[in-house]
């Protein structure tokens, strides 16, 4: 089992890479190791993160066959099946961090903001699934100077509902909490940046390891 804090150096070391244009010519993503996997996997990492196109999680954070147990939605709303699936890593492989990855100009957040500025009856009801999950963590939002700003708004807004996802997986599951308080189970939050390609864990990480 890879410790969760040795983890997260493994994907800022991945992310720094990425950011630097140098990749490791993935030995990882080879034949051998696609033999080797069908043995069984021991991702070192979950990551929760939002379906966006210019997200791949894999990319971003250099990594290849087997090393990330990956779960990605719009907007990286947490719902059932989602805290299902983080347990379910975090059982049965015995992965130690949670990651939950939003990034900058999040178009579920962006829609999220416009749904409270001029509601949208046409919306289907399962997009509005999502964002009435966002919509929680951001509508206070607008009740500050925030409202004046559209571009501060949407950055507030897009680090708020990383931080309550992170909180909802931390609180919305009796065996995730379990495995927090007595098994090393780490769940922090972080931002991907479009403009720059950095990745910075802005929540839950642990003094001392930054
Ligand atoms: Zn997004």
């Amino acid at each position: 089992m890879i410790p969760a804090l040795e983890a997260l150096s493994r994907l800022r070391e991945g992310n720094l890479r990425f950011v630097s244009d140098e990749e490791e010519p993935s030995m990882l993503t080879s034949q051998a190791a696609r033999h080797q996997l069908t043995y069984g996997q021991e991702p070192f990492a979950i990551i929760f993160g939002c379906s966006d196109s210019r997200v791949p999680v894999e990319i971003v954070f250099d990594q290849g066959l087997g090393d990330l147990f990956v779960i990605r939605v719009a907007g990286n709303v947490v719902a059932r099946s989602q805290i299902g699936s983080v347990e379910f890593a975090a059982h049965q492989f015995g992965t130690r961090l949670v990651v939950v990855l939003g990034h900058s100009k999040c178009g579920a957040v962006t829609a999220t903001l416009e749904e409270l500025e001029r509601p949208e009856r046409s919306r289907s009801p399962n997009l509005r699934s999502i964002v009435d999950r966002i919509r929680p963590a951001v509508e206070d939002l607008r009740g500050t100077d925030l409202r004046d700003d559209p571009g501060a708004l949407l950055e507030h807004a897009v680090r708020a509902n990383i931080r309550a996802s992170a909180n909802q997986l931390r609180h919305g599951s009796q065996i995730l909490e379990e495995l927090i308080a007595k098994d090393g189970l780490l769940v922090v939050g972080a931002e991907y940046s479009l403009e720059t390609g950095h990745v910075d864990f802005f929540d839950g990480v642990p003094a001392g390891a930054s």
